[in-house]
């Protein structure tokens, strides 16, 4: 090395660097500091508008080594997207400091999403010479509740609900001690200064003695715990005890519907479960979802599946995520069942005196605890499809985090709206959108009481406080029906965009992966609203965030008795037959021999088929997929929503990874393309000669859904022809069917298209909020653009 080269190392630089990724609320800044100070080079760290800013000086060799590291050595849960630099004059400052907060900066700073507790936390609380030996709020700069207990920004422990909890002087000490974990830890707590746990019994008396002991007992004795976790309460049993489960089902008034396995640690699940490495990943991220998995043969010797999720051969399952529920599961067969604590069609409870009085008559004890909840959150669950994990129900662990939206190149510097989208009816998320960014909220389930409405508005006027926006547009689903949607009609703002079901699906997979020009649609759900005011729901379309045409959708047909054929799938699939045939002895026949429990029904059925009685028509994907569930005997009522298409889906999913090869081996039905509408007449047909012929069950299930995937590829094709448009994106709730996805994915790319679907973004109803934002952003900027124009002023 010359000289000069030698000069220019041992110049002194001050750089500004701008680091994006997840980096607040995760021990970012303890951990900038400590590397500053390793590396001996001034400056600051500090956060602003969802980034970290760092200015750093020292020789060009300290700063060369400093971004380095920045980038390389952070683990999970800090993650390093990019890191952009610029240069500053320098100042000479001689230390490094982390910057606390400011006010005004609450506007811009974003909060945090909830972390499982971490490795480090999980040895305190079982290492007998700690001071948070057996401590179930054990928490460091990495792991911990955050977003759940923030009641207002910036994310200082004093505007959280451990405000009340003033430190002791040991965790103080820790608290300020650079090389420490806890090193800035917001929520950090011990037993001297920190909340505690008390257990109850139904009566609402305390239990003398260890809370966390007494509560073990109870679940070891087959008993029921609502237990107050992060985000609300658990329904908690042990798996092993099939008795304690099928009482957990009774008193739950939730006869089939899938419950959910806590085990107690990764080495559980996999000896009883197929994990692959995505599936694990997930599993052990610092966001804990439940993670549908397929038991291994062994399980069932272990535990009673088929109490635990009947009839299906997926289960969801996910590891403990806080120090309270790691020290349940340490003195427990290591299995629970957990479930959210709520009321069947009620929200979870998530307050002391509301589980005391809801939960009363479900729970056997209680196991209580004084720190209070935000804002409520349930947990998060997701699947693996084609080695990549996706979302199937937003929440905690992801919310509230940043997703980058496109702009509308029309929008003028400067101006931002800021929008909110409010949701579907079912499977509700609102959607705050702000310069570029949206916030989705966590999943909030069916709008369809007052009190669901009113955490609707808990949780919007949180997420504004959070980020100091005051929506100028509301962007919602004209759906006359829709409580939500008649909540904002009502209010009269003259902001209010509406954005039709199918396109706020379309939008929201757009969005998520950062499209902007226009795609194919292809939009499979359970129903929506459409622009011809019937019900849609399987659909190719075409457009881009401001409009949309309907290119290719399923013919039409009979849903007899309308919410009661929802309900009870035999129904929609005697209304399949009837189109299919036009032969009401054949419907009766196949009712009278595959549901001889509903014969007394028939009557008015066949008045419904014949048209003797009003019977609406629908165009769904979803309910397509109940009349087949029903036609192959799998489900003739439906006790939860989606469960007939669940168990079609579920019976071909252990096939998904063979399902681009499946249409040469196993082929499709046919199927007919009448006045742009696919008509399934042959496919109902053809299906029942399968089924006379006594063609394997699951072998009818692929063809039939490769006939689907044939449909939607055959839209696709003709939408393409007209429009020279290769980009393909997929939503709506049908896609968390594996096999059918695969498929489509699969037989797409072949003719060379691009296909895009959603990963952190449901497919379903949960992503419906972030299509409404971002579609009444363009749309608004597109009008606000023509508004200035000569052609505007002619109304053209
Ligand atoms: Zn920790
Ligand atoms: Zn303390």
């Amino acid at each position: 090395m010359d000289g000069s080269r030698r000069e220019g190392i041992q110049e002194r630089t001050r750089v500004k660097l701008h680091v994006k990724g997840t980096v607040q609320g995760v021990g970012f800044r303890p951990f900038v500091y400590r590397l500053a100070e390793r590396i001996g080079v001034s400056g600051s760290v500090r956060n602003i508008t969802g980034e970290v800013v760092i200015e750093a000086e020292g020789t060009m060799e300290q700063i060369r080594s400093f971004r380095f590291h920045l980038c390389h050595d952070p683990k999970p849960p800090i993650r390093v997207n990019c890191v952009e630099e610029t240069r500053l004059p320098l100042i000479h400052d001689d230390s490094f400091l982390i910057e606390t907060s400011r006010e005004d900066g609450a506007a811009t700073i974003g909060s945090p999403p909830d972390l499982a507790a971490c490795i480090e936390c999980i040895r305190d609380i079982h290492n007998p010479h700690s001071k948070y030996y057996r401590y179930p709020f054990t928490s460091c700069t990495s792991c911990g509740p955050r977003y759940t207990v923030l009641r207002t920004l910036p994310y200082d422990r004093n505007r959280t609900t451990f405000a009340s909890f003033p430190l002791c002087e040991a965790c103080r000490s820790e608290y300020s001690v650079p090389n420490n974990r806890r090193f800035h830890a917001q929520t950090m707590t011990c037993p001297q200064c920190g909340p505690t746990v008390e257990c109850r019994s139904t009566d609402g008396v305390q239990l003398s003695g260890d809370a966390l002991q007494a509560c073990s007992m109870a679940l070891r004795e087959g008993g029921i715990a609502a237990v107050k976790g992060v985000g609300g309460f658990h329904l908690i049993c042990d798996a092993s005890q099939e008795q304690a489960i099928h009482n957990l089902r009774t008193r739950k008034h939730r006869p089939r519907k899938p419950f959910a396995l806590m085990a107690r640690d990764i080495n559980h699940i996999e000896d009883l479960f197929v994990v692959n490495a995505a599936e694990r990943e997930a599993l052990l991220g610092p966001e804990a979802p439940i993670v549908l998995l397929t038991p291994k043969e062994k399980a069932k010797q272990v535990l009673p599946l088929s109490a635990i999720a009947p009839g299906l051969t997926r289960i969801g399952v996910f590891l403990p995520y806080t120090p309270l529920h790691h020290l349940l599961l340490s003195q427990s067969s290591g299995w629970f069942v957990a479930t959210s604590g709520n009321v069947s069609g009620h929200p979870m409870t998530y307050r002391n005196e509301d589980a005391l009085s809801r939960l009363q008559g479900i729970a056997d004890v209680f196991l209580l605890h004084n720190r209070d909840i935000a804002v409520p959150i349930d947990d998060a669950v997701g699947h693996v499809v084609e080695q990549e994990f996706r979302l199937i129900r937003r929440a905690r662990g992801y919310v509230p985090l940043p997703l980058p939206i496109p702009l509308p190149p029309d929008l003028k510097d400067g101006c931002h709206p800021a929008v909110l989208g409010v949701g579907a009816e079912m499977k509700n998320t609102v959607c705050m959108l702000h310069n570029g960014i949206a916030y989705i909220s966590q999943h909030l389930g069916d709008m369809d009481t007052n009190e669901a409405l009113a955490i609707h508005r808990q949780v919007r006027d949180h997420l504004m406080r959070l980020y100091g926006i005051e929506p100028d547009i509301i962007a919602y689903d004209p759906h006359p029906n829709y409580a939500i949607s008649r909540e904002t009609m009502k209010s009269n703002d003259p902001n209010q965009i509406r954005v039709f079901h199918h396109h706020a699906h379309m939008a929201a997979c757009m969005a998520e992966n950062q499209l902007d020009a226009p795609v194919i649609g292809c939009v499979l759900d359970g129903s929506g609203y459409g622009a011809d005011g019937s019900i849609w729901g399987f659909e190719v379309l075409t457009g881009d965030y401001v409009g949309f045409i309907r290119n290719r959708s399923i013919r039409p047909f009979l849903l007899p008795g309308g919410e009661a054929g929802i309900r009870n799938p035999w129904m929609i699939g005697a209304a399949l037959i009837y189109e299919a045939t036009g032969d009401l002895l054949m419907v009766q026949r196949f009712i009278m021999e595959r549901f001889p429990g509903h014969r007394e029904r028939l009557p008015i059925v066949s008045a419904q088929l014949t048209g003797k009685l009003p019977t609406m028509r629908v165009s769904s994907a979803g309910r397509l997929f109940d009349g087949v569930s029903a036609i192959l005997g799998l489900c003739s009522e439906s006790t939860y929503e989606g469960e007939a298409a669940l168990l079609l889906s579920d019976l071909v999913d252990p096939f998904a990874d063979q399902a681009g090869n499946d249409m040469d081996k196993v082929g499709a039905y046919p199927f007919d393309v009448v006045n742009e509408n696919w008509d399934v007449t042959a496919t109902i047909q053809a299906m029942r000669n399968d089924l006379d012929t006594c063609l394997p069950m699951s072998l009818i299930g692929r063809k039939f859904h490769l006939t689907v995937a044939e449909m939607v590829v055959e839209g696709v094709r003709s939408a393409a022809e007209q429009s020279g448009i290769r980009q393909v994106v997929l939503s709506g709730g049908v896609w968390n069917n594996r096999y059918l996805m695969s498929a489509v994915k699969s037989l797409l790319a072949r003719e060379g298209f691009f296909v895009y679907t959603h990963r952190t973004v449901p497919s379903g109803d949960g992503g419906i909020s972030l299509g409404q934002a971002v579609c009444g952003l363009w749309r608004w900027a597109r009008e606000h653009v023509l508004i200035g124009t000569n052609e505007s002023d002619r109304g053209v």
